[in-house]
């Protein structure tokens, strides 16, 4: 057998392993053979020579962070002028006619970009819920996009099928027939579903909403997803109105309405949940539901802010999302890290999240959520995940007291090394897998297109 290549990340000021017992190790090295960590460790206890050594003197190493909600296809749609200043019902209301005009090339395109920005801030595995599929818009699109700039990907097949005539809330032309549905996440669990540890790419059932698709296509998907062995993920409690709606049309809230779907278990997992109940958390906690806590865009849209001091208590598994970038509007994931801090201490106080318990959220806390024991820690057997950050810089002048919580109070420009199942996937700063001013002038081409119409 081929000796495998090994890379040596050595010498970082501290690294951060997220392992059980949370260890920090001063002037840490971290080995990898392949696409896996092989030694992690004081650097004096560790090899000095690899095929490849990166310097990381004045750096801190973490766990690759992990997404849990996106919606990549709306970064092109960042900061239109009618969606600016309403509330989610409104939002889509002016936005779902624009996203009606999306092309196979626009989907591939922005699934690029939005993940070009989240390398660059240290993210190294993220979901994508797409769930609108009109002009012939495939998830191969964003997987083929995926592969090429080399993200750890899950994929999550979204679906819309009540439309405004059924008394759902998107237009008739973005809903999808429940069959063709059903028939195209099969086709793609077939295709490029991987269960297996360290696999790049996972594929998820996520019916986009309650207020979007219909009880039988929710039940049906909970079906198939637990015959195939796969995750469900949908929207859930996102703001008053969401639970008004569930309320009127359900008769009852979203965490009763997702416990009679079968929509609770350890396989699930439900972006915001600002509003879940004290009931709802229990019934989270009880059986492993998962939350994408999405603090940016829950703030952007005056959703609230979610009780995620309460799940965290409660045990509920908890991981971070950026959301679209129609609602945020940004995929810098060390930033959501922050404003995830900041907005707890908003709702329950200074002490409601700690800076090492904000990242512990967007590294194994995400694992947990997406499902997975070899991402999110540093240690050997793990995925070879890693960011850096170059606290030399003017973001933590002053800040070297306590260099891990510095990475989280501060307010830093992004990675400097992003390493993605052994690949670095960015260096010094520059993304090294795609040409990323090739690849924005093509993005805001396409964007003006599809704004325009
Ligand atoms: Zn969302």
């Amino acid at each position: 057998m081929e000796r495998e290549r090994t890379l040596l990340l050595r010498d970082a000021e501290v690294v951060v392993t997220m392992d059980e017992e949370r260890r920090e190790i001063a002037n840490g090295s971290v080995l990898v053979a392949g696409n896996r960590i092989v030694a992690a460790g004081p650097a004096a206890a560790l090899p000095r020579v690899a095929d490849e050594v990166i310097d990381l003197s004045g750096h801190v190493l973490i766990p690759g962070l992990v997404n849990t909600h996106h919606h990549m296809y709306q970064t092109l749609t960042r900061v239109v002028p009618a969606a600016q200043d309403a509330e989610l019902f409104g939002w889509l209301r002016s936005l779902y006619p624009i996203w009606a005009r999306l092309t196979p090339e626009m989907v591939a395109v922005s699934t690029q970009t939005a993940m070009a920005e989240l390398l660059l801030s240290g993210c190294t595995t993220s979901s994508d819920h797409l769930y609108i599929y009109p002009n012939g818009c495939r998830l191969d699109d964003s997987i083929a996009a995926a592969r090429e700039i080399g993200m750890r990907f899950h994929a999550a097949r979204g679906s819309m099928s009540v439309g405004e005539s059924k008394g759902g809330l998107p237009p008739d032309a973005c809903v999808e027939e429940e069959a063709a549905i059903l028939r195209d996440s099969e086709r793609l669990i077939d295709a490029y579903h991987d269960p297996a540890r360290f696999s790049m790419l996972r594929v998820v059932l996520a019916p986009c909403s309650p207020f979007s698709v219909s009880t039988d296509l929710m039940r049906e998907s909970a079906a198939l997803a637990r015959d195939r062995g796969v995750s469900l993920h949908t929207h859930l409690a996102e703001n008053d109105n969401d639970i008004a709606y569930s309320r009127e049309v359900f008769g009852r809230t979203p965490a009763e309405y997702a416990e009679d779907l079968g929509w609770l278990g350890p396989d699930v997992w439900h972006a915001h949940c600002v509003k879940l109940d004290a009931p709802g958390i229990a019934a989270f906690a009880r059986t492993g539901t998962g939350v994408a806590h999405c603090p940016c865009s829950n703030m952007r849209l005056a959703s609230g802010i979610a009780p995620v001091r309460r799940m965290l208590d409660a045990g509920v598994p908890v991981g971070l999302g950026v959301d679209g970038s129609a609602s945020n509007d940004g995929s810098h994931m060390l930033g959501e890290v922050r404003q995830a801090l900041l907005a707890q201490r908003v709702r329950s106080g200074p002490a409601a999240l700690g800076a090492r318990e904000a990242l512990a959220l967007a590294t194994r806390g995400g694992a947990r959520v997406l499902n997975r024991d070899d991402i999110g820690a540093i240690g050997p057997g793990m995925a070879a995940d890693l960011a850096a950050f170059d606290l030399r810089g003017i973001a933590y002048a002053g800040a070297g007291h306590d260099p891990v919580a510095a990475l989280v109070f501060c307010h830093g420009p992004g990675a400097a090394f992003t390493v993605v199942n052994g690949r670095v996937v960015v260096r010094e700063g520059r993304l090294a897998t795609l040409d990323l001013r090739h690849l924005v002038a093509r993005h805001n081409a396409l964007a003006r297109d599809l704004v325009a119409g």
